[in-house]
């Protein structure tokens, strides 16, 4: 069949929104994907007067669809900044607005910074919050689509509040303070429904890495282990040696570290990536190898090449039975409590309980289950009658103490907005952008601290949301997560059913819903680090149309044996781009996790300069909302003292 054909039977030229929406304009991102290398000017032409898309009432970013997490309009000043090719905004606009304090990022943590501030600063503070996207929340991303008349609600980013229990009291205080009580998900999260409907996980193996297109059940234990019970794993396409060894993998109590001491056994795993492991101690077959390499991506976005036996071992990976080791005094969190405290946005509900509290007139409400349904007024994010102000499509390229930093009594911020820089002052500042940049925004920081701050190399990965018709297919394979070893996209699940205030999850398999496709780009055999730059790269040069024949393929491919036709049953496509995603955490198998924390690169990178703070989950080396959360309070801190 011909590439036309083929994408004719995928529906390629089928109706979805396909386009995204900048500013007011359309753009053809699915098809023409910025050259990395052009500046702002020449992208989008001479700035707009005056540029104040947010005040068109049919400004909505949640309900576009089509290329979005760091879409296009949000990183082009970022990058010329980074290229040296700033000269474009030399010439700032000096507004003349002064405010107590200015929040470069208005993620989960420069949010949570302003509240912190006006708590301790008073009521009447004023604060302005500057962000590149044209949505607010950071990584903490609404997705929206309309099903009828309906609307169904998805996660571009952040996902869940994860093991709370663990949660500092700042950040949970905070939670609690915005009304979040998070014992109701326990009502609001079905954990029955799937089980009552007799879906389970399963494995798809594709034909380009398993010789066959195969769709098999399986019962993962854990987050992300995987187990196959006897009957099924004949049928994995792998070799007869494979499947012998993958069934002693999982069953045998062999200690393959015989003579080592529990503690020079942790030692040696520590240091062994799980790949190794699987092929050099408990020597398996290659094939399985193949069968376990992107399971670890959902939390590492790097393969068992790359991630530590030991985290394996934590995480309930198979192999570990008969090694006698110590008990792990880092239990995963996840293990004590259960994953389900989701609202149906993910923890872009956090950004907008947040955004609720502090701008007023911009979302209805008093409760966590009718932020759920409640619908943003943009134009109200920035208003001068309001003492604190969001100021969205807006990047920092400059933070400057007006004098010595160690007497200044204002910083100036210089930010570039529709093409044209604009200077406002600030009695304080917390960068709560992302580590990478803020040499950048201040070059008079110590070669120390810019080190320190560039070692975070944030860690990609793609959050794609695609609207079907019906579940039927899904019913009717038994299956609601499908992990996919060797495809495009690693996991594919159906949304999590949760019901809250007004929304209800799409119980009947005749129902629209949405499908969570994750994708980590990243090059196996290098270090993580590599990795992660190497995946950013790729994620630069995808353009919309690519990810979407991949969605359709794949999709197609995995659920054709119960009736999925991705031409006739997917209805909107929303791809959340991260290529600066998770915060990098260390990776043990690469860096030393012993060293003192006063010389871990975060701990450097965070110091404040003067006027100027860093909050941001960069600051802590952590890829989660409440350590976003925790850097904000701690940065506020450092303003406000102890
Ligand atoms: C896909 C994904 C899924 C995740 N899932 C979970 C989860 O389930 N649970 C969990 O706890 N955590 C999760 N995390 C991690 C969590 O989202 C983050 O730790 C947290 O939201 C980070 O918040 P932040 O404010 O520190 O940073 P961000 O959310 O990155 O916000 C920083 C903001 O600053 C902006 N910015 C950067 N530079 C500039 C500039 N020069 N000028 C203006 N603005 C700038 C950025 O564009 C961004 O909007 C996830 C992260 C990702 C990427």
């Amino acid at each position: 069949m011909s590439g036309k054909d083929q994408d004719r039977e995928l529906g390629m030229g089928q109706e979805i929104t396909r386009r995204d929406f900048l500013n007011g304009m359309s753009i053809a991102v699915g098809t023409s994907l910025v050259a990395a290398n052009s500046t702002w000017l020449e992208v989008f032409g001479a700035p707009q007067s005056p540029f104040a898309p947010e005040k068109d009432p049919s400004y909505y970013p949640p309900a576009k669809s089509g290329l979005r997490g760091s879409h296009d309009g949000s990183w082009e000043v970022a990058h010329d900044l980074r290229d040296g090719k700033d000269k474009a905004w030399a010439e700032p606009v000096n507004d003349g607005e002064s405010y107590d304090l200015v929040v470069v990022g208005a993620g989960i943590s420069g949010l949570a910074a302003a509240y912190f501030y006006r708590k301790f600063a008073g009521q009447q503070s004023k604060i302005l919050i500057l962000d590149n996207h044209d949505d607010f929340g950071g990584h903490a991303k609404r997705n929206e689509f309309q099903a009828g008349k309906s609307v169904l609600l998805g996660y571009g980013g952040t996902q869940s509040i994860e093991a709370p229990g663990n949660y500092s009291k700042e950040a949970i205080g905070l939670l609690r303070e915005l009304g979040i009580d998070v014992r109701r998900f326990y009502k609001y999260y079905d954990q029955k429904l799937f089980d009552s409907m007799h879906m389970a996980e399963a494995v798809f193996f594709d034909k380009e890495t398993f010789g066959a297109d195969r769709l098999v059940p399986q019962q993962g234990l854990h987050y992300f282990g995987l187990n196959f019970a006897m009957e099924n794993v004949s049928q994995i396409p792998i070799a007869e040696a494979a499947r012998m060894d993958l069934l002693r993998l999982q069953h045998a109590r062999v200690d393959y570290m015989p003579g080592l001491t529990p503690e020079q056994k942790n030692s040696k795993l520590i240091k062994t990536s799980y790949k190794d492991f699987l092929l050099q101690y408990v020597k398996v077959h290659a094939d399985v190898v193949k069968v376990f390499q992107s399971s670890t991506h959902d939390l590492y976005a790097v393969g068992i090449d790359a991630v530590s036996a030991y985290d394996c071992a934590r995480e309930g990976f198979p192999g570990f039975k008969g090694m006698s080791l110590p008990r792990s005094h880092e239990q995963n969190p996840e293990q004590d409590e259960p994953y389900i405290f989701h609202f149906p946005d993910g923890n872009a509900s956090i950004a907008r309980m947040l955004v609720r509290s502090l701008v007023p007139g911009v979302l209805p409400g008093d409760t966590m289950e009718d932020i759920v349904t409640a619908r943003a007024n943009y134009a109200r994010l920035d208003d001068a009658s309001s003492p604190i102000r969001i100021r969205l499509n807006s990047t920092a390229v400059r933070a400057r103490h007006m004098g010595d930093p160690a007497n200044a009594k204002q910083v100036e911020v210089t930010y570039v907005r529709g093409g044209q820089a604009h200077r406002i002052r600030g009695a304080n500042c917390i960068l709560a952008c992302y580590n990478m940049i803020i040499p950048y925004l201040c070059p008079e920081i110590s070669d120390k601290q810019k080190e320190a701050l560039a070692y975070c190399v944030k860690i990609p990965l793609v959050y794609t949301n695609v609207q079907i018709s019906n579940w039927k297919a899904f019913q009717k394979l038994g299956v609601s997560a499908i992990y996919a070893p060797g495809a495009y996209f690693s996991n594919v699940t159906l949304d999590f059913p949760v019901s809250m205030g007004d929304y209800h999850y799409p119980r009947s398999p005749d129902e629209s819903c949405l499908l969570h496709l994750l994708r980590t780009p990243c090059e196996p055999g290098l270090n993580c680090r590599d990795q992660y730059r190497a995946g950013r790269w790729e994620l630069i040069n995808t353009k919309f149309e690519s990810f979407e024949r991949q969605v359709r393929d794949q999709l197609g491919r995995t659920l054709s044996a119960g009736g999925f036709d991705p031409a006739r049953d997917i209805q909107a496509i929303t791809v959340n781009r991260w290529p600066h995603g998770y915060a990098y955490e260390y990776n043990r198998l690469f860096e030393p996790l012993d060293q003192p924390a006063s010389e871990r690169p975060c701990v450097i990178g965070r110091q404040p300069f003067g006027r100027i703070k860093i909050a941001n989950s960069d600051a802590d080396g952590h890829a989660y909302t409440n350590t976003a959360i925790d850097q904000g309070f701690r940065a506020v801190r450092e303003i406000v003292g102890a």
